[in-house]
């Protein structure tokens, strides 16, 4: 450690029940679109973040019992003593770097569908699952609540055979325990109505799992500090009376609010720390730690919540997916190496999904014991080749970094005058400024390169490739929105497109201005087509959004945004035209049909904005001679998020020189997580 770091307080040990974190960096539980399906996957993706040099690496959510099954989003389990050796080859590999293992587990109650396992759902009282499957669950009867008892202490039993350190009893996120807490529990009995009698589960699990830990493993709660929806206004409600009701009994309590969408917030909605008012009074009101999240990237921001007494831990999810090594990266003092998340919560879409989670920052994530990739290791290279990559996205960005960092000589060439691609023009968009940290972070890790030369302002044609005389060439000049509108609705162009008066999103980055009216259509169905309505309704133009689908950016479902998005738009008058398709276009008019009907009807549309899909800019591409050393990476081969051209670029560079030829049968590129057979 290095004397006089000014983040000493964040590498300070802190006691925890019988056990101690060494440190303040604290990986609270989070999903991964793994689960108990993926226990190799899980077990090296959690290394690594000890590896990074995180205190307490904890695992998602833990099942007890068969009655809590999230299907189809992946879950760690607890059901039985077979799960015990994946979840102890897990805390093995946490405890090889000398971090803590935690454990969450869980019951859903009535929030989920048991459409795996078939068991009948379990609540407080009978209620629909949260979505919008056709289950609703039994009332819990007193043999119930005596099984779930057995059930957790099981549970608990088998986390501490596992080896875990720290064992949590989750009442928060609007799951079984929570439901048992909500003042809507109006059970009759000692289990319902009063506050008393709502939280008296959660004490006897409390104390049960106590009885089940002894001295060996501490115990966490999980518990949400606010009562409500209050969408930035904290409010404790009762809460503050369940932390005073449970008092001791927890050795750590994790804290965090009730609005899932909040908590875990994109940055386009909610800035870093932004729980602290939410969470400030439960340190006044217990002697044990405390630990919060906020996406913690700054180290600033960390030692003011501990300095300032909010928390004793700092707990992050996305921080430490974006960067598995930041403490270490605090503890070395090496805070500009920083991957800082940036808050695009795509990685929670793979698990809104069902899928493993990845990440627009850090392309390693999930693929750390299926391909071997490590966040900050890379194998040196292989050969003395020179590369040049054209065009500098985040997909050329990252080719000429993860190359640098193998040591080849690289050449990367923009044609504009700065690094970034659709990085710079997207995080000028509203809301969207911290998703510039994809290009910062690369910029300044390419700056520390000598192998890697920068040319701006250099438009590369097909003779400057084949003058530069590079042993291999990366193209990666990116796509173009389309403006015939083609796209998921329309196979070939939109009738009369062209005269009608339409830009693209390039234009409006390329700062074509729109006076009046914009008519928005959206067939992307992710954030574009909003933040553009928003951007453009902000400048003082009428905006319609015509969308074929029944809600505004669709996908942001998946990304824990699209309730904001809607209301975003209807507050900044937005009209919004929904289940409805651009059929024609005409000079001024747009010609709309009913996405089930058909039926049309005309509208005025002095502007149309086409966000409907983007065609690669391979026109350099297509003009040099076909060689297997000249590929196209990122949006240039398949347009896509930001986060699949990041990890286009990578799989460049960790593929140069690797031997891998697909044309040589096809082989699985990584490694798969086998099912048992019993036949
Ligand atoms: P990706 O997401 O695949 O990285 P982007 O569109 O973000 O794609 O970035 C592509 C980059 O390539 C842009 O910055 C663009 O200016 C640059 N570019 C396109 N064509 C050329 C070219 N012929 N020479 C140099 N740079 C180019
Ligand atoms: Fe952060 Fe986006 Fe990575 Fe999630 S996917 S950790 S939000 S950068």
């Amino acid at each position: 450690m290095s004397m006089g770091n000014r983040y000493q307080a964040l590498l300070d040990e802190v006691k925890i029940g019988p056990v101690v974190a060494p440190n303040r960096f604290y990986q609270v539980p989070h999903c991964t679109g793994m689960g108990y399906g993926s226990p190799n996957t899980l077990a090296a993706m959690r290394e690594v973040k000890a590896e990074g040099g995180w205190g307490v690496v904890c695992t998602e959510y833990c099942s007890i019992h068969p009655s809590s099954d999230d299907t189809p989003m992946p879950y760690a389990s607890m059901w039985d003593d077979a799960d015990i050796k994946a979840q102890a080859m897990m805390v093995d590999k946490v405890h090889a770097h000398g971090s803590l293992a935690g454990i969450q587990l869980w019951h859903g109650g009535s929030d989920i569908s048991n459409l795996y396992s078939r068991e009948i759902t379990l609540g407080p009282q009978s209620r629909p699952a949260s979505g919008m499957d056709p289950v609703q669950s039994a009332a819990m009867d007193k043999r119930d609540l005596r099984a779930l008892r057995s059930w957790h202490r099981a549970a608990a039993g088998r986390a501490v055979e596992a080896g875990f350190d720290l064992v949590y009893v989750y009442a928060t996120h609007g799951y079984l325990l929570s439901q048992f807490l909500s003042p809507s529990n109006r059970r009759s009995d000692e289990y319902g109505g009063s506050l008393e009698n709502r939280v008296r589960l959660v004490r006897e699990l409390l104390e049960e799992t106590r009885e089940v830990l002894g001295d060996r493993c501490a115990l966490a709660i999980r518990l949400s500090s606010d009562g409500g929806e209050t969408d930035g206004e904290p409010d404790s409600g009762e809460q503050r009376e369940i932390v005073s009701l449970l008092g001791d009994l927890p050795d750590l309590w994790d804290i965090n609010i009730h609005d899932y969408s909040y908590e875990m917030g994109s940055s386009r909605f909610v800035k870093e720390a932004a729980l602290e008012d939410y969470v400030s009074y439960v340190k006044s009101m217990t002697g044990k730690p405390v630990v919060g999240v906020g996406r913690f990237t700054s180290p600033d921001t960390m030692l003011r919540q501990v300095e300032s007494g909010v928390l004793d831990l700092i707990g992050c999810a996305r921080p430490s997916i974006a960067d598995p090594f930041l403490p270490r990266k605090v503890k070395e003092g090496r805070i500009d190496d920083i991957r800082e998340c940036i808050g695009c919560n795509l990685c929670y879409a793979g698990d809104s999904k069902g899928n493993p989670i990845s990440c627009t920052q850090n392309p390693s994530m999930g693929e750390e014991w299926r391909r071997g990739w490590h966040p900050e290791f890379i194998s040196p290279r292989a050969s003395a080749k020179r590369i040049l990559v054209v065009g500098g996205g985040p997909a050329g960005m990252e080719a000429a970094r993860a190359l640098g960092a193998r040591g080849y000589e690289v050449a990367l060439a923009e044609r504009s005058s700065e690094l970034g691609g659709r990085v710079s023009a997207e995080s000028g968009l509203p809301g969207l400024a911290e998703w510039g940290r994809v290009r910062d972070w690369r910029v300044g890790q390419i700056r520390k390169m000598d192998n890697v030369s920068v040319y701006l302002e250099s438009d590369v044609d097909s003779a400057q490739v084949a003058e530069f005389g590079a042993d291999c060439v990366a193209i990666a000049t990116g796509a173009k929105w389309r403006r015939d509108g083609i796209g998921r609705w329309h196979g070939t162009e939109i009738q009369g497109w062209r005269e009608a008066t339409v830009v693209t999103p390039d234009d409006l980055f390329a700062g074509v201005e729109i006076k009046g009216e914009a008519l928005i259509f959206d067939d992307d169905l992710y954030y574009m087509g909003g933040v553009l309505a928003e951007m453009l309704a902000l400048r003082g133009v009428l905006v319609s959004l015509v969308t074929s689908e029944s809600l505004v950016s669709p996908w942001t479902r998946n990304t824990e945004e699209q309730p904001r998005v809607q209301k975003r738009l209807i507050e900044l008058g937005v009209r919004i035209e929904a289940n409805t398709v651009v059929e024609a276009l005409s000079e001024g008019k747009a010609h709309l049909a009913c996405a089930f009907t058909g039926r049309e009807r005309t509208v005025e549309a002095s502007t149309v904005v086409m966000v409907t899909s983007r065609k690669p800019d391979d026109a350099l591409y297509s003009s040099l001679v076909e060689s297997e050393q000249t590929i196209r990476i990122g949006d240039c081969l398949a347009p896509g998020t930001i986060a699949a051209s990041v990890r286009s670029g990578h799989r460049y560079a960790q593929e140069m020189d690797a031997g891998v030829d697909e044309s040589q049968g096809g082989a699985v590129p990584f490694l798969r997580e086998e099912p048992k057979l019993f036949g």
